[in-house]
């Protein structure tokens, strides 16, 4: 298609006429489609299904009854599965229950309500802010948003966050407390953290003695097209003593059942025993069968590895043909930017500035629902009005198709409705 962005006024009106056309056209399909979540398709759950019979004893390898009280931090055994899959010493990690999202909750609250290592806790600081690499993930916003942190936005490259940025932030504010990372393919861009930006997270100086990463792996085992290796940032930030910066979180949501699988939480050792000590408080354990369940069925790392090598041959051809169909469709136009991403779950797309509240409306209007325009940024605000996270997982393949072809036709219309204004 030609570049759109350079069509004199009468070209753009002659193509709105064609894309309003098409738009009927796909008004009159009366499509119901939601594209709006990360969410596994029934297919890629199936692939799992061996889970729901995996139970066959409910005795963990010490002969502890695990439909019983007891353990408060994961039975050992899926502990062990944990620490090979990540490479994290096992005494770092707890096994939680089946929310990471609700690990990292409990855990800001902690900090909010009693401080960590001896600081005064978050709530009685003044100005508290966290830094928020945006776009990023949305209830990640809402954690912070929710305790009244204020939320600075920090640009992101493929590389990860723009670290100049969030060097100086750090250092120069006592009341910038934490980064929340994605630090592989991350939710929505795919960005990938290099050796560089870990290094430099785990080593910066901060104001704040107790500022906090809170670092969310949770694409860290989801490669779709290459596997991209992440550098440990435990042991960078113990190679300069800030051991106790990182607070790690993982789950199996994307891996076997999302709200049915496996959270985990890794911290220094010192870190553990404080979490330990008001966890106890909060619940008595959390589900051992279910940790059972997942250890009976994977068995080791190397197989969760395999299964994820499975699922990346089941996203990738829906990956394949959002990214074709952009490519077609929008490829040339200047109507849009996007970056292919190398796993995870998403794409994210730049439309036109001004365009993308636009875009989600138009594709709403037409049956298929998105990711709100703006959820990827701090309070939904994004400045530019621009980006969209595409989540092509839970569709079939045929709806995605129709669903991905009213979105580039969206993207259009939006793009030349924001021409046509600014020329008046
Ligand atoms: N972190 C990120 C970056 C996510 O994208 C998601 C799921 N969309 C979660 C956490 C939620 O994980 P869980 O189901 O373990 O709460």
């Amino acid at each position: 298609m030609k570049k759109v962005t350079e069509m004199t006024k009468e070209e753009l009106l002659e193509l709105q006429k064609e894309l309003q056309k098409q738009y009927e056209d796909f008004k009159a399909q009366g499509l119901k489609l939601d594209m709006s979540r990360g969410k596994p398709a029934a297919a890629q759950l199936d692939l799992t299904n061996g889970l729901l019979t995996a139970l066959d004893d409910y005795h963990t390898e010490s002969g502890l009854d695990a439909r019983n009280y007891g353990v408060l931090d994961g039975i050992p055994e899926a502990k062990r599965l944990f620490s090979d899959l990540l490479d994290i010493p096992a005494e770092k990690i707890i096994v939680g229950g089946s929310s990471s999202l609700n690990l990292m909750y409990d855990e800001m609250m902690r900090l909010m309500l009693f401080g960590t290592q001896g600081e005064k806790p978050w709530k009685d600081v003044k100005g508290i802010k966290f830094l928020c690499p945006s776009p990023g993930y949305d209830r990640h916003f809402a954690v912070t948003e929710d305790m009244g942190i204020e939320m600075i936005p920090v640009p992101v490259t493929a590389d990860g966050p723009d670290m100049d940025v969030v060097e100086k932030m750090a250092a120069e504010d006592e009341a910038v407390k934490g980064i929340w990372c994605v630090p592989l393919h991350s939710n929505p861009l795919g960005a990938c953290y290099t050796d560089e930006t870990v290094d430099r997270l785990a080593s910066m100086k901060t104001a704040a003695k107790d500022f906090r990463i809170f670092w969310d792996n949770a694409y860290g085992v989801h490669h779709i097209y290459e596997e991209v290796p992440l550098k440990d940032i435990f042991k960078a930030a113990e190679a300069c003593g800030n051991e106790d910066r990182i607070l790690y979180f993982f789950s199996t949501s994307k891996i076997t059942f999302p709200g049915a699988g496996l959270a985990v939480m890794a911290a220094s050792e010192s870190n553990v025993a404080e979490i330990k000590k008001h966890m106890t408080v909060q619940t008595i354990g959390y589900d051992k069968l279910n940790q059972l369940r997942h250890v009976k069925y994977f068995k080791t790392a190397d197989n969760i590895r395999a299964h994820m090598k499975k699922l990346g041959d089941a996203l990738r051809p829906k990956f394949d043909m959002v990214l074709n169909t952009l490519e077609e469709e929008l490829g040339g136009t200047g109507l849009a930017s996007w970056v292919k991403p190398k796993g995870g779950y998403f794409i994210a797309l730049d439309t036109l500035p001004g365009c993308a509240k636009a875009t989600v409306a138009f594709a709403k209007e037409a049956g298929v629902v998105m990711t709100g325009a703006g959820a990827t940024y701090p309070y939904k605000k994004d400045p530019k009005d621009s980006n969209i996270r595409i989540a092509p997982t839970y569709p079939t393949p045929e709806e995605l198709d129709k669903a991905i072809h009213l979105f580039c036709l969206c993207v259009k219309m939006s793009g030349v409705n924001e021409l046509l204004n600014e020329r008046g």
